[in-house]
This record gives structure tokens, C-alpha cells and sequence, in this order.
């Protein structure tokens, strides 16, 4: 077997520390250009790629990475452009530019979008700083083999299936991802209580936030639900929306303005020493952005995205979800597509529910009331299975 050295002589692991110039034009640059360390780029190097758009299953020791185009994860919806400072483009244009020979397993379709900022909101992105593993890793350690676990797809695909159906899930906990994200702080209150996360956010002790701030679009304003206590209801009539939208605004700039003010900030230059800026920052509003690096295993990624990724969680912290399903699709497709099948789309039935099922595929009568079910779980289970409150009288 040929030593490390050889096979790395070329690149061992390129390695580089970038200073994060966070885009702020208020903060001494000591504070600015605190190093950031720089995650390792991946293979790209070499022959034998295979034409055509990148597979989970085309790595091969050596590969180069042609590809940098984009691929569609997520739309801005709400029209603004994803505005970085030309000192962040050209940090991030410089990490992509970087690679590195590797024994490791490599994803190229992952590849190709490493480092990107994908636009989430109107000031958000998403990007993958780095990842382990890929469904052959999951395989491996279900298997626990020597090599890399891989028989055929079909077997692979196969295995994962039955570990997603069975609830097998610590074989997905051998691939993990690290993702940069700016979201509003209204978002990461609820993005924090999954636990099972490893999370650094940018400091507004130590640095001085952006004045951005999500301001949603007018289409997803809606009145509080009368169903539920927490979700939207019927959507704003424009009027309304406007003076929302206009109140929002308002007030986050005011805000805004305060804690500059505070920092004893004025256009754009200090002219006094101002309040510490852990205190100043009480005065901002909830949908400033704020930002972090978050690392998580695929089997709690996927916990995640079962909870947030779904219809009923709040639009915004769903809008990321869903841009990283799009990621963890391109890393880890057979998982993915175990995750959806199983876990996203899947219906889970209580006793009750499953007896009042099997009842209807008999053709016997059931009702509510003697399902045992209460009215919002007999809904919830009729909307399950795409049938009206109609059925519930007539069939049902
Ligand atoms: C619709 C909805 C409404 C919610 N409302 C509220 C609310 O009103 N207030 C509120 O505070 N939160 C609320 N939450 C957050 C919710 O209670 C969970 O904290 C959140 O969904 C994270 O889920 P989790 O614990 O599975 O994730 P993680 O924290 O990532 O944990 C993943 C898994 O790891 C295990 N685990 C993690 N920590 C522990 C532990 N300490 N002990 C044992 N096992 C552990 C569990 O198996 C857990 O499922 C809400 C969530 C949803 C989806």
C-alpha cells in the first residue's frame, strides 16, 4: 500500500485560514478580521470523471471537479438579491477556487455546490461548508465493512430503505454536514431547540449586526388562524398588507437607527464611545439576521427536516428547510428518498386510527364517535387519506 505521502504529494490537504470580513463598516478592523479556520476543499484533481451531471456513485480517487454550476435549490421569493460585500464573494469565489486530494469519499453533486450561498427570504442563504460521508457511508456502517460498503446501487438502496422503515438510525448518523446560515433571529429561536446540533453564531457582543431585516412578502401575510393557535389563516387583503408591510419597515429601521445610536454611531462614523454592544442590541428587532455554522448528523438532519420541512411549520424556518432538503437530496440521494418515503410523507396512524381503517377497507360503517377518535384526530385522519367530511357521514 502506497504511503499517505506519496498518494498526497501533490496536495496533501490544502489548507488556508480566511479572515471573515464580516460586511461592517463600524467595527475596528481587530475585531473585524477575527480568523475564521478554513474547512478543508474537496478532490478535483486529476482524470476519470464521468461526463454528464455528477452521481453519488461517480467518485473516483483523483477526480476533478469540473463542475461550479448552480443548481436550483431555492428561489427568492421575495425578489431581493442575495447581497453579499465584495469582500465576502471574493472569499468565497477564492475557498471554491481550492482543492485537495483525498482518500476520503466524495459526493460530486455536492461538490459542485460547496461553499455556495443559495438565497433563502430576502436576505438569507444557506451554504454547505463541509460534509462527511454519503450513502455509502451508511451502508458501510451498517454493514460494518472493511471497504466502502458498496455492492450494487440496488442493494445499497435497498439496505438504506430498511433501516429508514425499521428505525435502524444510528448507520445515518456517520454522515454529517456543517451549513453557514443567515436567518432572521426570529427563525433560529426555533431552529435552536433541536439539540442535537453543533452551532456557532456570529456574536452582536463582539460585532455590530447588519441593517438587514426580514421583511416578508406581501403574499404569505395572513390573519391568525381561527383552527389553530399557532398558524396563519386567510391571507391579508392588499390594503391591509401594505400597512404591514409599511409598519414593519417603519419600525425596524427606528430600531435600527436606535442601536446605532447607541453604539454612538452616525453616518456611519463613530462620534462617541456609545453603550457596550451586548446591551445595545436589546433594542433590535426580531427579524434582524443574524448568523451561524450548525453541524448535524444526517439522522438528526432528518429529524429536522421532518418537523420543519413540513406543511404545517411557520413559512420562514420551512423556506430553509426546504433549501436543505434540496442539499441533503444532491449528498445523500438514496437516504434522501428513504427519508421522504418513510418519514416526510408517510401517515402515522394511532391504535384508533388504524382500527377505524381497517374497518373502511372492510366496508363496515364508522363514525367519529364510536372511533374513539376525537373530532380534530378524525379530521386530521380523513385528510390523511384525501377523503371529505362527507365520507365521514356517508362511508365513514
Ligand atoms: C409544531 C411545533 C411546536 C413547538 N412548540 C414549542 C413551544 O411552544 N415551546 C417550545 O419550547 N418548543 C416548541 N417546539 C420545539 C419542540 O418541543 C422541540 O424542542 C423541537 O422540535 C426539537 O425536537 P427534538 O427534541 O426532536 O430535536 P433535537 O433536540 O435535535 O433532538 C433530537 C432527538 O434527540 C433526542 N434528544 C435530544 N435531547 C435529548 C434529551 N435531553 N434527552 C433525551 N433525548 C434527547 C430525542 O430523541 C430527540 O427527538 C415546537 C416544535 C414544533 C414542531
Amino acid at each position: 500500500m502506497p504511503a499517505l505521502s506519496e498518494t498526497w504529494d501533490r496536495a496533501s490537504v490544502l489548507r488556508s485560514e480566511y479572515r471573515g470580513t464580516l460586511r461592517n463598516k463600524f467595527m475596528p478592523a481587530k475585531f473585524l478580521r477575527s480568523p475564521i479556520p478554513y474547512s478543508r476543499s474537496r478532490p478535483s484533481v486529476g482524470q476519470g470523471c464521468t461526463a454528464g451531471p455528477p452521481r453519488v456513485h461517480d467518485f473516483r480517487p483523483g477526480c476533478r471537479l469540473a463542475s461550479t454550476r448552480s443548481f436550483p435549490i431555492c428561489s427568492r421569493a421575495e425578489g431581493d438579491q442575495l447581497k453579499l460585500s465584495p469582500e465576502q464573494k471574493s472569499e468565497i469565489n477564492k475557498a471554491r477556487r481550492l482543492t485537495a486530494l483525498t482518500r476520503r469519499p466524495t459526493v460530486p453533486a455536492l461538490e459542485a455546490v460547496l461553499l455556495k450561498p443559495f438565497p433563502v427570504l430576502d436576505h438569507g442563504f444557506v451554504r454547505v461548508v463541509d460534509y462527511m460521508g454519503d450513502d455509502a457511508a451508511i451502508v458501510q456502517a451498517a454493514r460494518v465493512t472493511y471497504g466502502r460498503g458498496t455492492k450494487r446501487i440496488s442493494d445499497d438502496r435497498g439496505l438504506i430503505r430498511y433501516l429508514m422503515r425499521h428505525r435502524h438510525t444510528t448507520p445515518f448518523e456517520m454522515a454529517e454536514i456543517k451549513l453557514h446560515v443567515k436567518l432572521p433571529i426570529f427563525v433560529a429561536r426555533q431552529w435552536i431547540r433541536h439539540r442535537t446540533a453543533n452551532v456557532n453564531e456570529i456574536s452582536a457582543r463582539y460585532s455590530i449586526l447588519d441593517d438587514e431585516f426580514y421583511i416578508p412578502a406581501a403574499g404569505v401575510l395572513a390573519e391568525q388562524s381561527k383552527s389553530s393557535r399557532q398558524g396563519r389563516g386567510d391571507a391579508l387583503p392588499s390594503r391591509e398588507a401594505t400597512k404591514v408591510l409599511q409598519l414593519l419597515r417603519r419600525e425596524s429601521t427606528r430600531s435600527y437607527d436606535n442601536y446605532l445610536t447607541l453604539l454612538g454611531v452616525r453616518k456611519g462614523k463613530r462620534t462617541r464611545q456609545g453603550i457596550a454592544r451586548e446591551l445595545a442590541r436589546i433594542s433590535l428587532t426580531l427579524n434582524t439576521y443574524t448568523q451561524w455554522y450548525w453541524k448535524i448528523d444526517l439522522n438528526n438532519l432528518f429529524k429536522f427536516l421532518e418537523l420543519r420541512a413540513d406543511a404545517h411549520a411557520q413559512y420562514e424556518i420551512q423556506a430553509y428547510a426546504n433549501a436543505i432538503a434540496k442539499l441533503v437530496k444532491l449528498w445523500t440521494p438514496l437516504a434522501h428518498e428513504a427519508f421522504t418515503d418513510y418519514r416526510q410523507y408517510s401517515v402515522q396512524l394511532s391504535r384508533q386510527a388504524a382500527t377505524a381503517i381497517s374497518k373502511m377497507l372492510r366496508g363496515e360503517h364508522v363514525s367519529q364517535t364510536d372511533s374513539g377518535l376525537s373530532a380534530k384526530e378524525w379530521e386530521d385522519l380523513l385528510t390523511s387519506f384525501g377523503m371529505s367530511s362527507d365520507t365521514k357521514n356517508s362511508r365513514a
